[in-house]
């Protein structure tokens, strides 16, 4: 098994992948707060976590996730106070949206989506544990962390916690806090809010709680790989970290993976910010899920990702090529006899996409090997396509693509490409010559088979094709 390295946010260095089962990793990815339809900047994480999951299985390992669904929390609640519903009928849609976001990018589904409100007798015993161990105390009618009483708070995002204590000196007053520091466990029930029954009466949880309890839940205390956006960062991670780590005495997660922001104009998108892109925003506008993924894993996830209209059209433009390279392999002869440079070929890409995929899952050098490849496959079919060509490219382009989920145009059904112009879209005239002259040219050799196949792809491009004596000739439907 190839050495896997990451960039661990917990000790901020590159660290090989060494699961504490062998060949299993588990995995903990922060979800949604299901209070409105996710924007594509939470989808730059999903797909980012995505892309992980599916490099972990392309090394060979076995993998168990969850990711939780946070529905219930402030927003939530005044949002559904407003809209005169209870919490579970107003984040319905919420979640139905979130999973159809995540089919519409191939995002694959994982084994466990917990929820918040199905797992408040987990988060109860732990926040009891927590008490009864000193780590906790009641306050009113609610129940915080003491961090005072856990002597590494603060040992993933390094914060000076002097700071945050003038910074939320009045906050603290809101809730009766024994240091300004501390953070909610369990909030004591508000007048016409959600409630649930606890030993410290009705309430609900804090936010941080349900990640450690449900994590535990489902990987066990001590699991691989926890990630999620870097705003995850400090508080959530770090205070996740406090819970589990104070009530378990075990370390919660080993590696801890963070990705950068989805910015528009240099800021994060956000929905407090009003810069938000939904993915059927984006759809509306004409531009292709299959873009709009390629776009969101092009750059390293450690580093921000400013979003443009021009990006995806570039990224529409870079697919394109990866297209017209299988469709010229798929309708071309083999006729070489000498398979070395196949052979060069088909090894540079091999190690050189593992390669980029095991430095800390460096998807734009994996993308920088496929298009080498692609450009040295169009110059094997050039000078000649030796047998055997076709099923090996096709082989190492579908074994990429279990990872990348964006080379196989067919796979993303109905999505006819982003093009929200005409040259981006389609075949040019000259490509509809080019295939049509290659039509002929399998007629003439009696492969019908081929013929065909490239008729349908015509066809497919809202292209008819008519035999006339003189020759075939072409229109657009
Ligand atoms: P939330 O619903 O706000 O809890 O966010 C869900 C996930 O999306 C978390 O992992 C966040 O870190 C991540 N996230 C939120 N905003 C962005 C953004 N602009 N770019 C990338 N990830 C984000
Ligand atoms: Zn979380």
């Amino acid at each position: 098994m190839e050495a896997v390295k990451f960039y661990n946010s917990l000790g901020r260095r590159l660290e090989k992948l060494e699961p504490l089962e062998p060949g299993h990793v588990r995995l903990y990815t922060c979800g949604p707060t299901v209070y409105d339809r996710v924007h594509i900047g939470n989808l730059r994480t999903f797909v980012f976590e995505d892309v992980l999951r599916r490099t972990l299985r392309f090394f060979g390992y076995r993998v168990t996730q969850a990711m939780n669904l946070t529905d219930v929390e402030d927003k939530i609640i005044a949002a559904a106070l407003e809209a005169g519903v209870d919490i579970g009928a107003f984040t319905a849609p919420h979640v139905s949206s979130f999973f159809e976001d995540l089919a519409a990018l191939r995002i694959e589904r994982v084994e466990h989506y917990p929820r918040a409100t199905c797992h408040i007798d987990e988060m109860i015993a732990m926040v009891e544990q927590l008490l009864e161990e000193g780590y906790a105390y009641r306050a009113d009618d609610s129940v915080f962390f003491r961090i005072a009483a856990d002597e590494d708070y603060g040992k993933l995002s390094g914060i000076d916690l002097d700071q945050v204590r003038r910074g939320e000196r009045v906050q603290s007053d809101e809730y009766g806090k024994e240091d300004a520091r501390d953070f909610v466990l369990w909030k004591g029930a508000k007048e016409g809010e959600p409630q649930w029954a606890s030993p410290w009466g009705p309430g609900r949880p804090g936010w941080h709680i349900e990640c450690s309890a449900m994590s535990q839940k489902y990987l066990g205390t001590t699991f691989d790989i926890h990630c999620g956006g870097v705003d995850n960062l400090f508080p959530h991670h770090e205070n996740e970290i406090a819970q589990s780590e104070s009530a378990n005495g075990s370390p919660l997660a080993r590696y801890w993976l963070h990705s950068e922001h989805l910015t528009v104009d240099g800021d994060k998108m956000s929905k407090s910010l009003g810069n938000c892109y939904t993915l059927a925003d984006l759809e509306t506008r004409g531009l292709a899920a299959r873009s709009i993924r390629y776009l969101l894993i092009s750059v390293h996830y450690r580093q921000q990702l400013d979003f443009t209209f021009a990006k995806v059209a570039e990224a529409d433009r870079a697919l394109k090529r990866v297209d017209d390279m299988r469709f010229r392999l798929a309708h071309e002869t083999e006729q070489a006899s000498d398979k070395a440079p196949l052979e060069e070929v088909v090894t540079g890409f091999e190690g050189a996409f593992a390669a980029a995929l095991a430095d800390d899952l460096n998807t734009s050098a994996a993308l920088g090997a496929v298009f080498r490849f692609v450009h040295d496959v169009n110059g094997m079919i050039d000078r000649g396509l030796p047998s055997g060509a076709r099923e090996r490219v096709e082989g190492l382009l579908q074994r990429a693509d279990q990872v990348l989920a964006v080379l196989d145009a067919s796979a993303w059904n109905g999505d006819s490409g982003s093009a929200p112009d005409e040259e981006l879209g389609g075949l040019s005239d000259a490509e509809i010559e080019r295939l049509v002259q290659s039509r002929s040219a399998a007629r003439a050799a009696r492969d019908f088979a081929a013929a065909d196949r490239i008729r349908d792809e015509l066809v497919a491009a809202g292209v008819v094709v008519e035999d006339a004596p003189g020759g075939s000739r072409w229109k657009r439907s």
